[in-house]
C-alpha cells in the first residue's frame, strides 16, 4: 500500500489541513479524472477462425463441420483448431519443437 506524496499533499489542500483524517479520506477516494482500475483493454486483436479441419482431442474424430466443438462429444475445439488471424500474414510457421 502506498500513495504518493505529491497526492498526499493535495489532499491536505483539499481539506485545508483540517486533520489527517480527512486527509486520509480524500486520498483514499479516486480522484476525477483518474481511473486507478482501468478496463482491462485488449492489447491486440487476434481473431480465431476455426479451422475447417481439426481433430478433438478427446475422441480424435476430425471434425470437419466448421463447428468449435465436437461433433461426437462436444468437447470444445483445442487451441490447435484454430487459426490465428493476425495482421501480417507471415507464411506459416513451421512447428519448432
Ligand atoms: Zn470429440
Amino acid at each position: 500500500m502506498g500513495f504518493s506524496l505529491e497526492k498526499a499533499q493535495k489532499a491536505v489542500l483539499k481539506t485545508q489541513n483540517k486533520g489527517v483524517a480527512d486527509a486520509l479520506d480524500v486520498i483514499m477516494e479516486p480522484e476525477e479524472g483518474e481511473q486507478p482500475e482501468k478496463e482491462a483493454e485488449p492489447k491486440e486483436q487476434k481473431t480465431k477462425m476455426i479451422k475447417a479441419k481439426w481433430e478433438c482431442a478427446v475422441c480424435t474424430l476430425i471434425n470437419t463441420n466448421g463447428k468449435t466443438s465436437c461433433d461426437a462429444c462436444c468437447m470444445a475445439a483445442p487451441e490447435e483448431a484454430y487459426e490465428v488471424m493476425e495482421e501480417k500474414l507471415a507464411e506459416p510457421k513451421k512447428q519448432d519443437s
